[in-house]
């Protein structure tokens, strides 16, 4: 008999083969998220991975482009493009996978360095929409590179090998806090408290430093050890994008191990079965195109944000290669915005619409429209997007929810898509559901993770109809 009715399942109960096949696509999935904390550890390891996997370095001046070979692009250390040749004639149009590699985090203030009480410490400014409070008491890492007095780029890492020493950021004891807990949960911590411990044995030859004036005698120690071991000086901060992220392995998540628990799974989460597809993805009809993109977390500013035109530049070479306009393939082409959503979660039903809400393990997620209150800054994909990636989908057999963020007057929040859809391509957002998104240690589901890969796989392999 027909169905009538609509209602999305537990992928269990669709597809059971596929657990599997999940659990060990996240095995690798982890690997990657252990090794790579910032978007510019993402970038050396795609680049890595895609020449071992036969990509090879797009020169506008030089590369002849030929149908089935793999290209990539790198924007500055921060940003990738991937693309693969097809067999069509690129005026077909193309399919776009866009997600984001840069996370909520903390970066250094530019004059980070000062000693109080005989501690050292860093100041940050943090990046991206974070719960301030959370990011207190857990072990940090420290990551980024710094240019040195001579010239020299210092590429730095420490604080996850088992080996390394780690940071931390102090909170207060309840013994002492009952001022603290009359804040409002905004402000249990405040931007100025998020400073990171570096430090507290002093320069014990003191009488050097007292000839020269020097009153901080464990930031001096700091800065001496600093020296000594990279060469760095304070005034090399000046120089530097150091961000500090938590020290924080990934690990499975429950007795049944579905789950994955990391930091940074918004968005690396759909990145990396991004790129997985895009490595996968041979001899397509259609031009395929990646973009492992930064900045998106403030909003996609600057250079290596999709605010630049960095990726449609880039697409304007390639189709002046054929003597075809950009603008002619774009309103061709289908992008899959590729970025997390908000999954259920029952301990704070209020904020979600039961019946419009992602659920774990329910599958990729489809979000017809982001934006907030009455879809301001929204980006809204047509009923002939949603069907032409919902006929993509149900043809591939993947398992996929249609969802939107929470309830309508309760908040919201926007992706890259509406940078992609300016320019006249159907662009729709699609990704994984996340619970404690934004946290230091995000929440996802393998099934999910596995459901998004295949769902790029299958935008990857879409043709013109
Ligand atoms: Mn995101
Ligand atoms: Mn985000």
């Amino acid at each position: 008999m027909e169905q009538f009715e609509y209602e999305t399942k537990h992928i269990m109960e669709l597809d059971k083969s596929m657990l599997n096949k999940a659990y060990d696509f996240c095995e690798d999935y982890k690997k990657f998220m252990k090794k790579c904390k910032t978007e510019r550890e993402c970038v050396d390891f795609f680049i890595d991975e895609a020449i071992k996997k036969g990509y090879k370095e797009y020169n506008k001046n030089t590369t002849k482009l030929e149908s089935g070979n793999k290209y990539y692009y790198n924007n500055r250390g921060k940003a990738i493009a991937l693309f693969t040749i097809g067999s069509e004639k690129i005026d077909k149009g193309i399919n776009f996978s866009i997600a984001h590699i840069d996370s909520p985090r903390l970066d250094l203030k530019p004059n980070p360095m000062y000693e109080n009480s005989e501690i050292a410490f860093l100041k940050t400014h943090y990046y991206g929409g974070i719960k301030k409070y959370q990011w207190v008491t857990i072990p940090l890492s420290l990551h980024g590179v710094i240019f040195l007095s001579n010239g020299k780029e210092l590429k730095l890492n420490i604080g996850e090998k088992e080996s390394d020493t780690q940071f931390v950021i102090t909170d207060l004891l309840p013994h002492l806090s009952d001022e603290q807990n009359k804040r409002t949960l905004k402000d249990v911590i405040k931007g100025e408290e998020l400073n990171v411990i570096i430090g507290s044995i002093p320069f014990v030859d003191k009488d050097i430093l007292k000839e020269k004036n020097i009153k901080n005698f464990v930031k001096h120690k700091i800065l001496y050890l600093l020296n000594e071991q990279y060469g760095i000086n304070e005034k090399d901060f000046l120089r530097c994008e150091i961000e500090i992220t938590p020290a924080l392995n990934p690990s499975d998540i429950g007795f049944d191990r579905s789950m994955v628990g990391a930091y940074a799974q918004d968005d690396r989460v759909c990145a990396y079965p991004a790129f997985i597809a895009e490595t996968e993805c041979n001899n397509p009809s259609l031009t395929s195109m990646t973009v492992l993109t930064d900045k998106e977390e403030i909003g996609s500013e600057g250079n290596t944000g999709m605010v630049s035109n960095y990726v449609f530049d880039l697409f304007e070479d390639i189709c002046d290669y054929y003597n075809i306009k950009a603008r002619d393939v774009y309103k061709n082409s289908l992008c899959f915005s590729s970025d997390v959503n908000a999954a259920y979660d029952p301990t704070f039903a209020d904020v979600f619409e039961e019946r419009n809400a992602s659920l774990l393990n329910h599958g990729v997620t489809i979000c017809k429209y982001t934006g907030s209150r009455g879809k301001s800054g929204a980006q809204d994909a047509s009923a002939e997007t949603m069907n032409e990636t919902i006929r993509i989908l149900d043809e591939s057999k993947v398992p996929f929810q249609v969802a939107e963020l929470g309830k309508v007057d309760i908040g919201g929040g926007g992706t890259i898509a509406k940078f992609v859809s300016q320019r006249n391509i159907d662009t729709v957002d699609i990704g994984v559901p996340v619970l404690s998104m934004h946290s230091p240690f995000e929440i996802t589901s393998k099934l999910d993770i596995y459901s998004t890969y295949l769902a790029y796989k299958a935008l990857l392999r879409r043709e013109k109809r």
